[in-house]
């Protein structure tokens, strides 16, 4: 993908396309401060391209990237780490503890995901994952500070969605970088009305006491905007954590009621469905019920997924 797309919302922060099989589906954010720059969220190794792009836009050169911030190793947020460290001298990789391994080492993340994708939709998708050198790598635990030529970015650790997972907190942003951890919000849904969020329960952590107490965490520090990957930034913030809060308990619930055997996984992704479809014919959503099940089908599918997995852990 030659074409760039970005937002630009202040304060040096830039919302760039990274193009993950559909235009606006993933984001990786570009915080630049003074002659320094960091980047949360890789997109995948294809993505990348995308970053240098921006970069180029903005006149940075690649020796000023300091940090690279994947919140997790799920590989639309973390895929392109390793072509980002070897394109960027200068650069740390911030991960949390959970996921540094899988960054130094790839194999495990590489065979976990196309346990999930499958083999072909994996080489579509992903390219390949290049290993990282443990000395470039920081195992961020919660609390953590970046210091980005003076400016403050926080690691929180936040489970959830996954336990590898952190959001970061910039201040000069007023706000996080969430990651999957705010759910995800598709401009498409929201339309012209306000954001629609939905749980995200891609296998294989799925927590949803986890996820809720991470709620009140992130809200404790009383953010603004909400940098979502999946995507974009989005406002209203508190009552966007109670349409969360609904959804991830709606996925809990249909969990612990599904039926045993063969087709639970098409029992659940349809019920997630049908509750989505509801959910925005109720907001007056123009969309028609095909194109919107073409936006969350993959999502969908995941989600059931992740229920399943859920279950077979005996913790629902
Ligand atoms: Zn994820």
């Amino acid at each position: 993908m030659s074409r760039l797309y970005y937002e630009e919302y202040g304060n040096g922060v830039y919302c760039v396309d990274v193009y993950y099989q559909r235009p606006r589906l993933a984001a990786s954010y570009l915080i630049h401060e003074g002659d320094q720059a960091a980047i949360v969220e890789t997109g995948t190794a294809n993505g990348v391209n995308q970053v240098l792009m921006m970069m180029e836009r903005l006149d940075i050169a690649p020796e000023q990237v300091r940090y690279v911030m994947p919140t997790h190793v799920h590989l639309d947020h973390a895929g392109g780490a390793g072509r980002m460290m070897g394109l960027f001298p200068n650069a740390k990789l911030v991960i949390h503890p959970f996921g540094a391994r899988h960054m130094i080492d790839p194999a495990k993340l590489r065979a976990g995901t196309i346990a999930v994708y499958g083999e072909e939709r994996f080489k579509r998708y992903y390219g390949e994952i290049e290993p990282i050198p443990e000395e470039r790598v920081i195992a961020a635990e919660n609390g953590f500070k970046v210091d980005l030529n003076g400016r403050e970015l926080i690691c929180i650790d936040t489970p959830g969605h996954a336990r590898h997972h952190y959001c970061v907190y910039d201040a000069a942003a007023k706000g996080f970088f969430t990651g999957d951890t705010f759910g995800l919000g598709y401009p498409e849904l929201a339309g012209d009305r306000d954001a629609f969020i939905m749980a995200t329960t891609t296998p294989v952590q799925f927590d949803p006491d986890a996820w809720h107490a991470t709620i009140d965490r992130l809200l404790s520090h009383d953010p603004k905007f909400i940098y979502l990957t999946h995507f974009g930034r989005v406002d209203n913030v508190r009552v966007l954590a109670e349409q969360l809060r609904e959804d991830i308990d709606f996925h809990a619930d249909l969990a612990r009621r599904a039926p045993e055997g063969e087709g639970r996984k098409a029992w659940l992704r349809e019920r997630i469905q049908e509750r989505i479809l509801e959910r925005l014919r109720k907001r007056g959503c123009e969309l028609g019920r095909e194109e919107i099940l073409r936006l969350i089908g993959p999502d969908t599918d995941l989600n059931a997924q992740g229920l399943d997995v859920w279950l077979q852990r005996g913790v629902g």
